[in-house]
C-alpha cells in the first residue's frame, strides 16, 4: 500500500486521481485551497477510511513538510487553470503556479520522494503545423496578452523540475496534458466541452468562439489517470517530459454540432467574436494535437475512449443519470 499525496486534489483531475488510487487500495491525502477545487468533487471519497483531505494552501511550508514526509509519491496538480480564469487573475496565476511548485519540488527533493508534475499542452503556445512533440519549440505570444502567463508559469515549473532532476537527482516526471475531459469538470473557467454540454441542456444558445475552425483533441480522464500511474512506476521516466492526449482531433464547430446532436438539443450554435468572449486582441491556439509516440513506446499508452462516447457519458452525468 502506497501513500499518495495529491496537491489540488479537490479539482477535476486531482479528484479522479484520488479515486483511482483509493480503489487500488492505497492511502490518499489531498491538499487544496478550494480556489477552483470543490468539496463536491471529493465528498464521495470520504467513505474510504484511507482518504483524508486538508483544506489549506501548498504555500504553507510547515504543513507541506509534514504531508510530504508522510507520502511515498506526490502528484503536484495545484495550480490556477482555465483560460478565462487565468485572464481574470494574472497575478495569482504567475505567483501561485510558480511559488507552489518551488515549495513542492524543494521538499520532495530534500525528502527524496517521487513526484509527478502536471504541465499542459498550453506550453507549446501557438505552434500548430503538426503533431506536437515534447522536443518542439514553444511559440508564445507577446506579454501584452495575459493568456500566456499560464504557459510561462508552467514552463518555469518544468525547467525547475528538470533542474532538480539534474542537480539533485529528484525522481520527478513532467506530463503535458491535452484537453482532458470527464465527469465533474466545470465549465466555469472556460473549458469548452462542459460549457457546450451545459449550454446544450439548459440554454437556448451554444457559444463557439472565433470562426470555430480551431482544432483540439480531447482525452478521457480515466485514460489520463491510468497513464499517470503507470508512468510513475517507470523509473526510465524520471527527468523526462511526456505528452498525454488523444490522436484524434476535431474543430470546435464540429464539436458543437456533435454535442447538439448527441444531447438532442434545440439550442442554436452561435459564433462569438474573440474580443467579446475574452478581450481585445485575444490570441487563440489554432490547433493542438499531441505526438504520443514517446509515452506509447515507454508504457504502451493508447487512449481507449473516443469523443462521441466521452460526450455521451458527460451528458448522462449532467442530466443526473449516471
Ligand atoms: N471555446 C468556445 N466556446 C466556449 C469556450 C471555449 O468556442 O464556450 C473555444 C476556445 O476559444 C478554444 C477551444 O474552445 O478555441 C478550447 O477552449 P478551452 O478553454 O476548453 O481549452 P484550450 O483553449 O486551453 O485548449
Amino acid at each position: 500500500m502506497k501513500h499518495i499525496l495529491i496537491t489540488g486534489g479537490a479539482g477535476f483531475i486531482g479528484s479522479h486521481l484520488a479515486e483511482y488510487f483509493l480503489k487500488k487500495g492505497d492511502k490518499v491525502r489531498i491538499i487544496d485551497n478550494l480556489f477552483t477545487g470543490r468539496e463536491d468533487n471529493f465528498k464521495h471519497l470520504k467513505k474510504f477510511e484511507s482518504f483524508s483531505s486538508v483544506i489549506d494552501t501548498v504555500m504553507n511550508i510547515p504543513l507541506m513538510e509534514e504531508l510530504i514526509n508522510w507520502s511515498d509519491i506526490i502528484f503536484h496538480l495545484a495550480a490556477l487553470v482555465g483560460v478565462k480564469l487565468i485572464m481574470e487573475n494574472p497575478i495569482k496565476t504567475i505567483e501561485d503556479n510558480i511559488h507552489s511548485t518551488e515549495i513542492v519540488l524543494e521538499l520532495a527533493s530534500k525528502k527524496n520522494k517521487r513526484l509527478m508534475f502536471t504541465s499542459s499542452s498550453e506550453v507549446y503556445g501557438k505552434l500548430d503545423e503538426k503533431k506536437l512533440n515534447e522536443e518542439d519549440n514553444s511559440l508564445l505570444g507577446p506579454v501584452s496578452f495575459s493568456r500566456w502567463s499560464y504557459a510561462i508559469s508552467k514552463i518555469v515549473d518544468e525547467l525547475l523540475l528538470k533542474a532538480y532532476f539534474k542537480e539533485k537527482k529528484l525522481k520527478g516526471i513532467i506530463v503535458r496534458l491535452f484537453n482532458v475531459i470527464g465527469p465533474r469538470q466545470t465549465g466555469h473557467y472556460g473549458m469548452v466541452v462542459p460549457r457546450l454540454i451545459e449550454q446544450s441542456l439548459t440554454e437556448n444558445r451554444m457559444t463557439v468562439y472565433g470562426n470555430g475552425c480551431q482544432k483540439r483533441s480531447f482525452t478521457w480522464i480515466d485514460d489520463v489517470v491510468t497513464a499517470m500511474d503507470r508512468l510513475m512506476e517507470t523509473p526510465q521516466a524520471y527527468g523526462e517530459v511526456f505528452n498525454i492526449g488523444h490522436f484524434k482531433e476535431i474543430t470546435i464547430y464540429e464539436l458543437a454540432v456533435m454535442i447538439k446532436e448527441l444531447a438532442q438539443s434545440s439550442s442554436e450554435i452561435v459564433l462569438i467574436p474573440y474580443q467579446e468572449a475574452y478581450e481585445e486582441g485575444f490570441e487563440d491556439v489554432p490547433r493542438r494535437m499531441p505526438d504520443i509516440s514517446k509515452i506509447q513506446n515507454l508504457i504502451g499508452y493508447k487512449p481507449e475512449i473516443y469523443l462521441p462516447e466521452m460526450i455521451q457519458r458527460i451528458i448522462l452525468e449532467k442530466k443526473g443519470l449516471e
